[in-house]
């Protein structure tokens, strides 16, 4: 008989905006044809999960009618645009948001044909492709420079692999700017007027196990190559050099904050970014019942937006019934980690990665415990299934890499801010066995740190061969 596929839909919302309309369709949809779930993903978005073949056209339309899009959140073309999802009224974050949204816009897929859909791991392509689009399929064959083609930018082929751009203004790293192919930022003059952009390229987080070739920085080489010969000329004019800039924070936007326009926001600490049970029923009674616009973070979580004063205490009191914890009751660990949804949704998982990362970080948190680390300690740790990277493990302080069954590769030297690559520390090791790992790290990282300073700092400080010795000495220690 016909395999029952069931299929993961992404949708696209530049900068996380999700307006209330579309959140309350979403809402509706998880429970009608998904699995009941929501979840937040690392590039602002909503996955839906476990939808059947024969519900995709109404879930697609449901989409679209309520002022959603799934066009261009998967597949070899410009994914979400991310950009800082604070609905702060100011002048540079309104800059870099706007510039995301025509970002997006401009790499949308002109031809309508694209549908944005994974059966068993592949891509799928609508079968009513409009005639022109074959045509010039056919007449191209460089896949590049397409002016009269129905998409002048991508051609017929769209691009090698998925591309990655984030916008955010100076200072704010809430986008995990250098992971992205491009990354822009919005440089603001004195008086705060947007005066134009610092923009990075090569960031990119996808690579294979044992292919150094595909390390995640492997497109800068090629760009940096490039740039030169090819962009300015196509510019017209020299770029300015890059202005010097703060450094980099991580902005998790959460809890209450006031948005600068009278109104506040609350961002609310969402495990994994899966909204399911009782938070799920109650986030949308708040969001129905005041009429809340939502912004989805790229660290999975979702912001209320638009809030009256008056309205802060019974939502306060709402969300502590479902649950939600106010930030500074949640383990400082959950707040900064990610994975991503892995076994059984995701089809390319190797292991565990959101199914398994909250008992990983209350053994983390019992390893403190063990060597002395205090409560208010925490490290930056992030989950994913295989080496695609989806919630950027190579920038973690400790990044888990699935790389088999139960295994992980453990990846080591990010820092708090995200502001620095990890390196891989070692392979294989088995999900029982990471106290042996990490326990000795943390027990010498307490004992020989300076200080403040963070894991990954320390890390990096120490070297990899003085790690893994202090780890040796500790396994023929404890046999
Ligand atoms: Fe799937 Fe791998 Fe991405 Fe995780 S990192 S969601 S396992 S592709």
């Amino acid at each position: 008989g016909q395999k029952n596929y069931s299929f993961m839909l992404r949708t696209k919302n530049p900068c996380g905006k999700v307006p209330n309309q579309l959140y309350l369709a979403m809402d509706t949809l998880a429970d009608e044809f998904g699995i009941g779930t929501l979840r937040l993903t690392t590039r602002q978005t909503f996955q839906l999960h476990g939808v059947i073949k024969k519900n995709l056209k109404t879930v697609i339309g449901t989409v679209i009618k309520n002022m959603g899009s799934t066009l261009g959140a998967c597949g070899d073309l410009n994914r979400n645009v991310l950009a800082p999802a604070a609905p702060y009224v100011r002048k540079d974050i309104l800059f870099a948001q706007e510039t995301a949204e025509n970002i997006a816009v401009l790499l949308t897929p002109q031809s309508g044909a694209y549908y944005d859909l994974w059966v068993d791991g592949e891509k799928i392509m609508s079968a009513e492709e409009p005639p022109e689009v074959t045509k010039a399929r056919d007449d191209n064959t460089h896949g590049t420079n397409f002016p009269d083609s129905p998409e002048p930018i991508y051609g017929t082929q769209y691009l090698p692999r998925k591309f990655k751009i984030a916008v955010t203004v100076a200072g704010d790293n809430s986008v995990d700017i250098l992971t992205n192919d491009i990354g822009v930022v919005v440089v603001s003059d004195s008086e705060g007027e947007p005066a134009g952009f610092n923009i990075y390229v090569g960031g990119g987080m996808g690579r294979t196990h044992r292919v150094e070739t595909t390390f995640p920085d492997w497109l800068i080489h090629w760009v940096m190559f490039l740039r030169k010969i090819y962009f300015e000329k196509y510019y017209g004019k020299k770029f300015e050099d890059s202005h010097p800039l703060p450094q980099w924070q991580f902005n998790s936007y959460l809890g209450w904050q006031e948005q600068g326009d009278g109104k506040l926001f609350y961002g609310v600490h969402i495990d994994n970014g899966r909204v399911g049970g009782q938070a799920k029923k109650t986030l949308r009674e708040i969001i129905e019942k005041y009429n809340l616009d939502v912004s989805i973070t790229p660290n999975q979580n979702l912001i209320l937006c638009g809030i009256n004063q008056a309205w802060k205490d019974p939502i306060t009191a709402a969300l502590a019934q479902a649950g939600l914890l106010d930030p500074k009751d949640v383990d400082p660990l959950n707040l900064t980690s990610m994975a991503c949804p892995a076994l059984p949704l995701c089809p390319l998982a190797q292991t565990e990665a959101e199914r398994g990362i909250l008992p990983i970080l209350k053994r983390i948190r019992a390893v403190f415990d063990k060597v002395g680390i205090k409560d208010h300690e925490s490290v930056v740790v992030r989950i994913t299934g295989c080496p695609n990277g989806c919630a950027r493990p190579y920038m973690a302080e400790v990044g888990f890499v699935g790389d088999g069954p139960n295994s992980y590769q453990i990846w080591l030297g990010g820092t708090p801010n995200q502001s620095t690559l990890a390196e891989s520390f070692m392979n294989k090791v088995k999900l029982q066995d990471i106290e042996k790992v990490l326990e000795p790290l943390f027990s010498y990282w307490n004992s020989a740190r300076q200080d403040g300073e963070s894991f990954g700092t320390f890390t990096c400080r120490t070297g990899f061969d003085k790690l893994k010795e202090v780890v040796d000495k500790w396994g023929e220690s404890a046999s």
